[in-house]
């Protein structure tokens, strides 16, 4: 972590803006929360600190920036996640108290959520989540809670905790047919095509949906 708090709320914004194309030094400070917290002034002290490069009225990230930015944007992302999914806290809380967690986790702590949701590949605004070393390999000491239903064996059943879809046709589609965070699916048989058992329907499904679907099994 920086040494400032500020730089790091900084070094994330720079990286969402990255996400939308963007660079621009005007439209950084535009944005309230960067502008309760910096300025040009701010902007300059982490040049010299080597986070940033600054040219004209652009703004790009150093390699040191970078890891920084990473580290902060994938604890932020995760532990919206955990706050949604898992703790099911009512929307309002959850940017809040993302944004402290992701100054007090440790990479470690970080690695533990991950792991425990299943890897996630996006945050619930369909953002994606920078991977860690835990998402390389896998780990026996940590049972997931939360698992991509193409883990599932036959007979299994989970009940769906997110879809990462950044398609909302697909999400659409999938929601006439019943696929919703909250609903029940038994794995009905995996071969030679993925078969799901909704309710009484059975349902085959692309090999590439499956995958995005999470689930919490059931035992
Ligand atoms: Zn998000
Ligand atoms: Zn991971």
């Amino acid at each position: 972590m920086t040494k400032n708090k500020a730089f790091d709320e900084v070094l994330e914004f720079i990286w969402s803006q990255r996400e939308v194309g963007s660079s621009s030094i005007t439209e950084l400070l535009k944005i309230d929360e960067v502008a309760e917290e910096a300025d040009m002034n701010t902007l300059r002290q982490m040049m010299s600190d080597g986070l940033v490069n600054i040219a004209g009225d652009s703004i790009t990230l150093t390699k040191e920036g970078e890891r920084h930015a990473e580290g902060a944007i994938r604890r932020h992302r995760l532990a919206e996640r955990l706050l949604t999914e898992v703790l099911a806290l009512p929307e309002d809380d959850i940017e809040k108290n993302a944004c402290s967690f992701e100054h007090t986790l440790s990479p470690e702590v970080a690695d533990s959520i991950c792991t425990l949701l299943g890897h996630p590949p996006t945050c619930p605004h369909g953002l994606p989540i920078p991977r860690g070393a835990c998402c390389k390999k896998t780990r026996d000491d940590l049972k997931p809670i939360v698992q991509q239903l193409n883990v599932l064996d036959v007979g299994d059943r989970g009940r769906i905790t997110f879809i990462a879809s950044n398609s909302h046709m697909r999400l659409d589609k999938l929601g006439t047919l019943g696929i919703v965070p909250g609903s029940t699916v038994k794995v009905h048989q995996k071969k030679p095509a993925f078969v799901i058992l909704i309710g009484e329907t059975t349902l085959a499904l692309d090999p590439e949906i499956i995958k995005e679907i999470y689930v919490k099994k059931i035992d």
